[in-house]
């Protein structure tokens, strides 16, 4: 029944959903797509609600007629019921929840055509080193020229002059061309007794159409990845579609592969990295239903599937699906949601589940299933503890004798070496030797951190660089800043100067910033063209490298610094995920850490493996302090470019803070960045018991409150840190 009142959620506004009048002549539905005024703006808006309307509110003839509708699959109910969720759960404007499911307007715009280039197959006549290397590397590829040059780590000069010899063309690429259709039958694996029973149960959970949140916990290598494949094929073969949720997108290039190996062809993508004629046509594939399989950042995990038969969140432990701007929300916790209102599985893959996830196992309501073995022959690496008390590096020097040896021993079998150390650049902090002057982001509570490959101070929280200077800013004397502490680079460097034979490689997202940066990193491993890799927590994710069997920690002490309550937990799972690279293949691999306290909790439990002690007790210790997942918290984050007024604020609304039991506020202080990207900021953490609605006393506590424009108020519920 086309009715002629309805209710719209309208794009980039602040309010909540506002009546319109659908003329004469238009037909819309429950999540239909329209353009909307509102004031002198014409805005895209969703359909929320078009029959049983209150007459009351808005009398007709002050409504506005709807301008149009959008030529566009409408957004699906539990779609909008997700939405709706999110905006309640996190405190979020439901119109900021509705722009991640329309993604960006170009999805619904934009041309429908765009030129690519791809090689024709015929060799240009004078072929240089650089077009070999060229149409070597870009293979069967297809895309733009930049993204051909980016792939083939060419100029985009090589490129243009390749297309001018005839060896590579450019092709009209129709944007709502079909993708390619994934076979669940093409390449199934044969498993392991354990990895079947998984599988069956996962497969069974598909075929019932109901919501299950599963935790897949097996330790890195034991075939994660293989095991929820066969539910992805139980869904294909039943029509359905799959989302695929990566923590980074630096792991997209190497998945699609792995899948194409599978299935036959490669999913739809999901990523920041795409562009927007890329983003239209996977937007419309998803939203008409076309897309089988979308893996993705956590973006993707708003858009407008029609028909979702399962939910994967892979390394479901990673703290990159906590989006920590705009929207706060924790991608993991709305995937089950999401997979609550779809009625389908969802399946968390983890080797180092968040404590979070443990307790909803063990509370029973997430089905626990294990892989406890490493696939085939693959062994778990021993893992051992170098004091650096006891055996330090030598003076200058950050890689210990014994890890050294370790090295050497390595580089002679030919093998490949990690080392891993979460800091990027050269150094944490640069300071004058003659006055002490100590190089300090202006925008943010930071040192400037030097990136001696780009010759440059840059902070790693605002993006502000310059040049690295040669004298001091402060007492003006030349050749007197020294490097304090070791970042990647600085590692890489003393690796070089020790190996100068080795080829080495920097594994950051300064270097893998791209999907086709990480496919190329991805291919000189494995064709053995790298001998040390030195790298962040970009490498301890999810990368299978069998001839990769020495992981070397240089710094375990670095996360646990801080009175962070997760301190302990994030350090086990970094070093367990990176200590997972080691030894994948048929032989064995070995784990050396660095630290200055072996005898911590934390690194006896992974010295002898014993993650369930260790998980034990980090349980107990959360309970004792009725931290998550036991009590609550939830930020209130006031910043403003100025100090006073921030301050102020925070100050009225701690005084505000109504009086509820089982909730306790905190603050304000200064945030743990106490100032970002020129904004200074309090925080107020509020501790609430679990059984309390913090969102509702939240919502009324702030809703009777006001604040000049300048000031932003952001509430992060189940805040990250804490
Ligand atoms: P995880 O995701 O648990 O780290 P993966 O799924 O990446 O483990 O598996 C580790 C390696 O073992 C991969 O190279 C994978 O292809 C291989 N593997 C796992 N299970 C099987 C199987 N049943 N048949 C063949 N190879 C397998
Ligand atoms: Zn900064």
């Amino acid at each position: 029944m086309p009715s002629s009142r309805v209710r719209c959620l309208v794009l980039n506004s602040a309010l909540g959903p506002l009546d319109y009048r659908v003329p004469h002549g238009m037909t819309v539905e429950p999540g239909s797509i329209v353009v909307a005024p509102l004031g002198p703006r014409q805005l895209l808006a969703v359909v929320w609600e078009a029959d049983r309307l209150p007459a009351e509110e808005v009398s007709d003839n002050r409504l506005r007629n709807l301008l149009g509708v959008m030529d566009a699959p409408p957004i699906p109910a539990p779609l909008r019921r997700l939405i709706e969720w999110t905006s309640d759960y996190y405190l979020a404007a439901p119109a900021a929840v509705l722009r991640m499911a329309l993604a960006s307007t170009s999805a619904l715009e934009g041309s429908k055509t765009t030129t690519e280039y791809r090689p024709t197959g015929v060799l240009p006549d004078r072929m240089t080193p650089q077009r070999e290397q060229a149409l070597e590397r870009i293979g069967e590829r297809q895309g733009l020229i930049r993204e051909l040059a980016a792939a083939a780590d060419v100029s985009d000069g090589v490129i243009r002059g390749l297309v001018k010899t005839g060896a590579i063309e450019a092709v009209e690429v129709d944007l709502d061309s079909p993708f390619p259709v994934p076979r669940a039958d093409f390449a199934p694996p044969d498993l392991s007794g354990d990895q079947q029973r998984v599988s069956d149960e996962l497969r069974a959970a598909v075929d019932a159409h109901k919501f299950q949140p599963f935790l897949l916990d097996g330790v890195t290598g034991s075939g994660k990845t293989e095991v929820y494949f066969e539910a992805v094929a139980e869904a294909i073969a039943a029509g359905r579609q799959t989302l695929v949720l990566l923590p980074e997108i630096a792991l997209t290039e190497p998945f699609l592969k792995r899948f194409a190996a599978r299935f036959g062809c490669e999913p739809i993508a999901w990523h920041s990295g795409m562009r927007q004629s890329q983003r239209r046509r996977a937007w419309r594939a998803i939203a008409t239903g076309e897309a089988r399989v979308t893996v993705g950042a956590r973006s993707a995990l708003f858009l407008p599937y029609p028909d979702l038969g399962l939910i994967v969140v892979d390394e479901a432990h990673e703290t990159s699906f906590k989006q920590e701007e705009g929207v706060h929300y924790h991608a993991r916790d709305v995937a089950v949601m999401r997979g609550l209102f779809e009625q389908c599985p969802v399946v968390l893959a983890s080797a180092t589940p968040a404590i979070e996830t443990r307790h909803q196992v063990d509370l029973g309501r997430y089905r626990e299933l294990k892989l406890p073995g490493r696939y085939g022959v693959a062994q778990l690496p021993a893992i051992e503890a170098i004091d650096l008390i006891e055996t330090p590096p030598e003076r200058g020097r950050w890689i210990a004798p014994k890890l050294v040896k370790a090295i050497e021993e390595t580089l002679e079998r030919k093998e490949q070496v990690l080392l891993f150390l979460n800091r990027r650049g050269y150094a944490p902090l640069t300071l004058c030797r003659h006055c002490g002057h100590r190089f300090q982001c202006p925008n943010c509570t930071a040192w400037m951190v030097e990136h001696r490959l780009l010759n440059r101070l840059a902070c790693h929280h605002c993006g502000h660089n310059m040049p690295t200077p040669k004298a001091c800013p402060e007492c003006h004397e030349e050749d007197m800043l020294v490097a304090c502490g070791p970042g990647v680079e600085r590692i890489a460097d003393e690796a070089a100067m020790l190996w100068p034979d080795a080829r080495i490689a920097i594994v950051t997202s300064d270097t893998l910033w791209s999907p086709a940066k990480a496919a190329e990193f991805v291919h000189r491993m494995e064709a053995g063209d790298i001998d040390i890799v030195v790298g962040t927590q970009l490498v301890t994710k999810g990368y299978h490298f069998p001839e990769l069997t020495l992981v070397g920690v240089i710094d375990a002490d670095l996360g646990l610094e801080g009175g962070d309550l997760r301190a302990s937990e994030k350090t086990f799972q970094q070093i367990m995920q990176v200590a997972g690279r080691a030894g994948r293949g048929e032989k064995p691999g070995t784990v050396l850490i660095q630290t200055h306290s072996p005898r911590a909790p934390v690194l006896q439990a992974l010295v002898k493996g014993d993650a369930d002690s260790f998980y034990a007790a980090e349980t107990e210790a959360r309970q004792d302090a009725d931290a998550p997942p036991f009590g609550r918290y939830a930020a209130i984050i006031v910043s403003s470019e100025d100090k006073e007024t921030a301050e102020a604020i925070a100050r009225r609304i701690g005084r505000t803070a109504p009086e509820v039991e089982g909730m306790m506020v905190f603050g304000p202080a200064p945030a743990p960045l106490a100032m970002l990207r020129g904004r200074h900021r309090f925080r107020l953490l509020v501790h609430a018991r679990r059984t309390l609605d913090v969102q509702d006393v939240i919502r009324d506590w702030l809703g009777g409150l006001e604040w000049p424009s300048k000031v932003r108020v952001a509430v992060d519920i189940d805040p990250y840190s804490f």
